[in-house]
């Protein structure tokens, strides 16, 4: 529903057509927040659409908090790297692309001029920074993907976990997201005799550790060495050394929240700035 331009409801799936009329003709400066993310294998216990159900959690209280239309186009994306564990649905980069060239284009053609980026997914990133790219010059809308705040205590803490530990992949993180806001999906159980399965050259193992004064340098060197598929690396498809079975909630919670209204005050203020003249038309 919308009316004189306010949304009650924000998936764009669940509005009728007068109701996105109404949005969109009447919201001064509409945004639409677009989520990606993955339908590919999350270790043991954590669902294959995480990363997707990662995107759709932070687009729709984005779009919520900012009058804004929430969009998750797919739910798979670009994951060859875990085709090697079953259950993966691997889109080629031309399928995800064209995904999102199309979702933009017509919006576009209806009115749309502002778009917000999410992918719950690492795998995504380039194609999605190219789409942004390619929609800015064959649509002519405006794109952009906020990343923030960096440097708060939650933000910072996230990031140890990242770095010391390769908590990057159905680790602690990515589980206390689904305990969050899918906590029904997880399957604790089946980490009962978990143990890391890691397996890197103990050389770069001794990369991993931050506080090293050369760590700038010797981290670099790590991801030069990155094999290309999870199956290359982890036999369990948990890329990190660190327990998911600390995941902690709470943590997450707030970094959820942090993050969500760094979208929406960016959402905000971009929306006091007037349409720059070469994206009229
Ligand atoms: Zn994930």
């Amino acid at each position: 529903m919308s009316e004189n331009g306010k949304l009650s409801r924000f998936w764009i799936h669940e509005l009728t057509r007068p109701a996105f009329e109404d949005w969109v003709d009447n919201d001064p400066t509409p945004v639409v927040v677009i989520g990606i993310g993955a339908v590919e294998q999350h270790g043991p216990h954590l669902p294959l659409g995480t990363d997707t159900y990662d995107a759709m959690a932070l687009v729709h209280e984005v779009a919520k908090r900012s009058n804004s239309l929430a969009v998750v186009p797919c739910w798979p994306g670009y994951s060859p790297h875990h085709m090697g564990f079953r259950g993966t649905i691997a889109f080629s980069e031309d399928t995800l692309l064209g995904i999102l060239m199309d979702t933009v284009g017509s919006l576009a053609d209806h009115g749309v001029k502002r778009f917000v980026f999410y992918s719950g997914h690492g795998g995504n990133s380039q194609i999605l920074n190219l789409a942004m790219q390619m929609a800015k010059r064959y649509h002519n809308v405006m794109t952009f993907y906020p990343r923030g705040p960096s440097s708060s205590e939650t933000a910072r803490k996230l990031a140890e976990l990242s770095a010391r530990y390769n908590d990057i992949h159905s680790g602690p993180t990515e589980t206390a997201m689904i305990l969050l806001h899918n906590p029904e999906l997880a399957e604790m159980w089946r980490l009962d005799d978990w143990t890391p399965k890691l397996k890197l050259d103990p050389k770069l193992m001794e990369f991993m550790d931050p506080d090293r004064e050369d760590y700038e340098l010797v981290r670099q060197v790590r991801a030069a060495c990155g094999e290309p598929d999870l199956d290359d690396y982890t036999s369990d498809g948990i890329a990190g050394i660190n327990d998911p079975r600390e995941a902690d909630p709470e943590l997450y919670r707030a970094r959820f929240e942090e993050r969500v209204q760094f979208y929406v005050d960016f959402i905000e203020l971009w929306k006091t700035i007037p349409l720059p003249p070469a994206f009229e038309n």
